[in-house]
């Protein structure tokens, strides 16, 4: 039940490939209550893997990524943020 923090740095990585099985989702969430480095790191993740979904979007819908990228993307930085600062 109780994993490394490598273990959990890399669980969070292979969230991104591959679905975690219910043991190692509860693994991980037990070791980011416990632990506030890779908890840090887990948000950085989120917010990554935010940025690529809006990415991802705008070029599945065609349109420019550019300005428009920077403001939607901001946006949602700011609320993530926020949403950081409330905890
Ligand atoms: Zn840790």
């Amino acid at each position: 039940m109780f994993i490394s923090c490598k273990k959990a740095g890399e669980l969070a990585s292979e969230s991104h490939d591959r679905k975690l099985s219910v043991m190692e989702k509860l693994s991980f969430k037990i070791h980011l209550s416990m632990c506030k480095i890779c908890k840090v790191f887990a948000k950085q993740y989120e917010l990554v893997k935010e940025m690529t979904k809006i990415i991802n979007k705008k070029i599945e819908d065609g349109e420019p990524i550019g300005p428009g990228l920077s403001e939607e993307a901001s946006q949602k930085i700011k609320i993530k943020i926020s949403s950081y600062k409330e905890e």
